[in-house]
């Protein structure tokens, strides 16, 4: 009998999940996902502001890999393992994984999706933690900092930003009993959410911030941002903007500066696999690497021009999967159409939105609330993994 050949999916989270779910289904006799994650549970980073603010919500962010696929599939999760390196048909771990009853660090693969996502500051993505009780305990310790904290300071008015001062107002300025929080948030654009929304949209989310009463301070940016300055600062500090004025603050929440995390295919194939400033993997319309067949980049981590979000990560993984099965089979690769409007729903605490449908259409806070602030899609995120929340 010949050796099962390996279908590797690097990243276990939107994409990754997505991508090895399609897999799963659709690759023929002979062939078999590995699914590597460095975390050993997944990550959703939908919920990840609530779980900054409300306490329990830590519960919601992080999921078990091991339902993924049944115990007797052959398919597998290797969660804990971050890889290091791609060589031409293997991925080197930074770790020895049991597979096929032998310690290994090396698993060679057929083909190979990197579904790597985004580096951020915690909150929004995770470092490298040890387990699931440390990353809970991290997320505590923030609730802690936002409790303890009087004047916080929100940089940037994207969806990260506007979500967060919803979490906190909700939370603390709109609870009976619970100490009030001064809060500015500043936006060096002078539109809320994104560049490209339509001016409704982003009044309704201007309007949202300044009737829970967020000072919003757009068009302007504050100097010499220090990504350590986030969380709790210690003390009150000074903030400069760039026309002079300042802002006072004890907690800094920096809502900008998420890359495309291709840092492993750089070490792997050269600065010229990805794209400046943006370090987005470029890939063909068919998602595979601009210069490996066998390799296709899905999500966050690659250039498709489309707005990032988990919402498109489902399409692009069916497309990643059928034409690998495409290149099994001998059979013609499709074209990746990218969703090249703004669709977007950014949640305000869990009773309010703002974002924006097709055809430019606002969203109304009670479909808002329905589609995402109520559950910031921690169950749906669950539910890809054969799993349920805690
Ligand atoms: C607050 C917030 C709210 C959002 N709301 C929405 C929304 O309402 N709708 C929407 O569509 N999108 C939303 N998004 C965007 C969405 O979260 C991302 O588009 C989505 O997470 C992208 O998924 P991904 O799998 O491509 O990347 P990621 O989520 O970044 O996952 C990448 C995974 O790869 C793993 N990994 C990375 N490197 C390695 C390695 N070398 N070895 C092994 N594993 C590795 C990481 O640990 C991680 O698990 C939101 C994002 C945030 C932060």
């Amino acid at each position: 009998m010949s050796e099962i050949k390996n279908v590797v999916v690097i990243g276990l989270s939107y994409s990754g999940v997505s991508t090895a779910n399609e897999l799963a289904k659709k690759l023929p006799a002979g062939y078999r996902v590995l699914a590597i994650e460095r975390n050993e549970y997944a990550f959703n980073p939908v919920p990840a502001l609530r779980a900054a603010v409300v306490p329990g919500w830590e519960d919601k962010v992080m999921i078990k890999t091991d339902k993924l696929f049944p115990a007797n599939s052959a398919h597998k999760t290797l969660v804990g393992a971050t890889v290091t390196k791609i060589d031409q048909n293997s991925v080197i771990l930074d770790r020895e994984v049991e597979l096929d009853g032998k310690a290994t660090s090396s698993i060679p693969f057929s083909y190979l999706a990197v579904a790597t996502g985004s580096v951020g500051h915690f909150p929004i993505r995770v470092p490298d933690y040890q387990g699931p009780e440390d990353a809970k305990k991290a997320f505590q310790k923030l609730q802690g900092e936002v409790k303890d904290s009087k004047k916080l300071l929100i940089i940037g008015g994207g969806p990260v930003g506007f979500e967060f001062a919803g979490e906190v107002t909700e939370y603390y300025n709109g609870s009976k009993g619970k100490d009030k929080k001064e809060i500015t948030l500043v936006n060096a654009t002078p539109r809320l959410l994104h560049i490209d929304v339509k001016d409704g949209v982003h009044r309704k989310a201007l309007s949202a911030l300044q009737k829970s009463g967020v000072n919003v301070i757009l068009g302007h940016f504050v100097n010499d941002i220090d990504p350590t300055h986030n969380g709790a600062l210690g003390k009150t500090q000074t903030f400069t903007l760039d026309d002079g004025k300042t802002v006072e603050a004890d907690f800094v929440l920096i809502g900008i500066g998420s890359k495309a995390n291709s840092s492993l295919v750089v070490e792997s194939f050269g600065q010229d696999a990805i794209e400046t400033p943006t370090q987005q993997i470029k890939v063909r319309n068919t998602l595979q690497l601009e210069s490996q067949d066998n390799i296709f980049a899905v999500g966050d981590c690659n250039n498709v021009k489309e707005n990032k979000q988990a919402a498109w990560t489902g399409k692009q993984a069916t497309a990643a999967a059928d034409n690998i099965v495409a290149l099994i089979t001998n059979s013609t690769l499709k074209e990746y159409g990218p969703q090249s409007t703004i669709i977007m729903v950014a949640s305000y605490g869990t009773k309010d939105a703002a974002g924006q449908l097709p055809f430019g259409f606002g969203v109304p806070s009670w479909l808002g609330t329905r589609l995402k602030s109520k559950g910031l899609f921690a169950d749906k995120f669950a539910e890809s993994f054969n799993t349920t929340l805690i």
